[in-house]
């Protein structure tokens, strides 16, 4: 028997004790590293992880192990390298790329040094840009986005024809993004050569920077030209940016006179943008303007049973409607909801009471974002790694701390939606780029990686409870 068949038949033991939600949080993304005449070495995800398999199920393991491999007397835990082994099975037939930790570094603090422009040379990065689980068939349809999904249908089917550009506006949490890459999952999934580039306009705007002051503007514009798809996020943060803004007007013009898609998503109309040229604002109305809105209570309803049919978990009905009734205008909201009753069911081993929905949900509703501060996100996501707040703000390179670090200044933009250079601030006066490419590579890896996110959603967690 290989480690991979011990493993497999250890796990096969736990899952029928287990419900299947508790068993993939704690178990799914754990395999055996190493095994002596007596250890078995397993990795799992965090120490988080560790802490809780260790002393909730390693007696199960021993037990199970008595009578499929006896010898084995020890179960170590280790914290896992984001490179899995299962994934790595999974995927060893695909190019994807896994990240690493070693595959970035940060830029020094105060480095003058002019930053390389991160310009995707292959279609194959286009596609890990892209949430591979921001598809059509993940969105559900109701009154508040019908017109914003027929028309992201009508652009899948026919790029670059009717609706160019297609212009998506609404709301923060309301499936914008979500949309956007599903019309561009649709197109690869047809075309898979097809080149697509998917940034916020806080991207471009740095890309164009760092292009200039690295004089490689012409590699930039060849770029963002030449694509077949371009997709630019939450335009609204060009306001101001005169000569992002001229940039941006060529290259609209160009991908649109080749008959390119664009998409654009902003949180208004293109004409309530302040401080956007005229010219743009004209050119963004020039193809399809549809907005998204709250969800109604039938379609909130059916996100999440959608959600929990995904996940395998059932809840009671009653609890579904509470959280559907309470929570109104943010389907990250909703799911995150969802979520936290789940997590909390999973450490109670059994179903959760409307009571304790009730409770879970006001006290959520009523700390949000109270109390909340860039130092307490620090001190938490230290604990969860095992380092310390300091080792987090101080210029140290080491790996352990480097993740940490990018784990919390994306919490920190995430949650308090702090601008980057305030965040680089705090983490010892680093570079708003430093901060940016933080924020960008973990939400890479998150939609890469649903361990990753269950780790991130187990901070969360704590971030609101404590
Ligand atoms: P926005 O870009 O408008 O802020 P997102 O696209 O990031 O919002 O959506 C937030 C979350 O809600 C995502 O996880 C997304 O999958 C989910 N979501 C939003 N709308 C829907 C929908 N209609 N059906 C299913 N999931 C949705
Ligand atoms: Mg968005």
């Amino acid at each position: 028997m290989n480690n991979q068949q011990l493993w497999q038949a250890i796990l096969g033991h736990l899952e029928v004790s287990l419900s299947k939600a508790n068993f993939n949080t704690w178990l799914k993304n754990t395999y055996i590293l190493d095994k002596t005449e007596d250890t078995i070495t397993v990795s799992v995800p965090s120490t988080y992880h560790k802490d809780w398999i260790s002393s909730k199920y390693n007696p199960e393991m021993l037990k199970a192990l008595k009578g499929i491999a006896p010898e084995i007397k020890i179960i170590h835990y280790q914290i896992g390298s984001s490179v899995h082994k299962q994934e790595q099975n999974y995927t060893q037939n695909q190019t994807e790329q896994i990240p690493t930790e070693n595959t970035y570094q940060p830029n020094k603090a105060g480095a003058s040094t002019p930053q390389q422009i991160n310009i995707p040379q292959t279609s194959n990065q286009n596609q890990s840009n892209l949430n591979p689980r921001y598809v059509f068939d993940s969105f559900i349809i109701g009154k508040n986005n019908e017109l914003a999904h027929a028309a992201a249908l009508a652009v899948a089917k026919n790029p670059g024809t009717q609706y160019n550009p297609l212009f998506i506006y609404g709301g923060v949490g309301l499936g914008k993004t979500h949309l956007m890459h599903a019309v561009a999952n649709r197109l690869l999934a047809d075309n898979p050569r097809a080149k697509v580039m998917y940034l916020t306009s806080e991207k471009f705007t740095n890309d164009y920077i760092n292009a200039i002051s690295s004089k490689r503007m012409e590699d930039f514009k060849q770029y963002y030209r030449t694509v077949d798809m371009l997709l630019v996020d939450d335009i609204q943060f060009i306001a101001g940016k005169e000569s992002t803004q001229e940039e941006f007007f060529h290259t609209f013009n160009e991908l649109r006179d080749k008959g390119r898609q664009i998409i654009i998503t902003a949180d208004r109309l293109p004409k309530e943008i302040p401080a956007i040229e005229q010219r743009l604002v004209s050119r963004f109305e020039w193809g399809m303007v549809a907005d998204i809105g709250a969800p109604d209570l039938e379609t909130r309803v059916a996100i999440l049973h959608t959600k929990l049919s995904k996940k395998g978990v059932s809840l009671a009905e009653d609890i579904v409607y509470y959280i559907a009734e309470n929570i109104q205008n943010n389907v990250r909201e909703l799911e995150g909801a969802l979520n936290k009753l789940l997590v909390f069911g999973e450490m109670e081993n059994k179903e959760v009471t409307i009571e304790q929905a009730k409770n879970i949900l006001q006290s959520m509703l009523n700390n949000k974002k109270k109390g909340i501060t860039v130092r307490k996100i620090v001190s938490l996501v230290a604990e969860f790694y095992n380092v310390t707040g300091d080792d987090l703000i101080k210029q140290s390179r080491r790996q352990e701390f480097v993740k940490p670090r990018q784990i919390a200044m994306f919490i920190a933009r995430q949650e308090l939606a702090s601008s980057f250079p305030s965040i680089g601030e705090f983490f010892g006066g680093r570079d708003h780029t430093t901060v940016m490419h933080a924020v960008e590579k973990i939400q890479k890896m998150l939609n890469e990686k649903e361990s990753f996110k269950q780790e991130i959603d187990l901070i969360m967690d704590k971030l609101y409870t404590t």
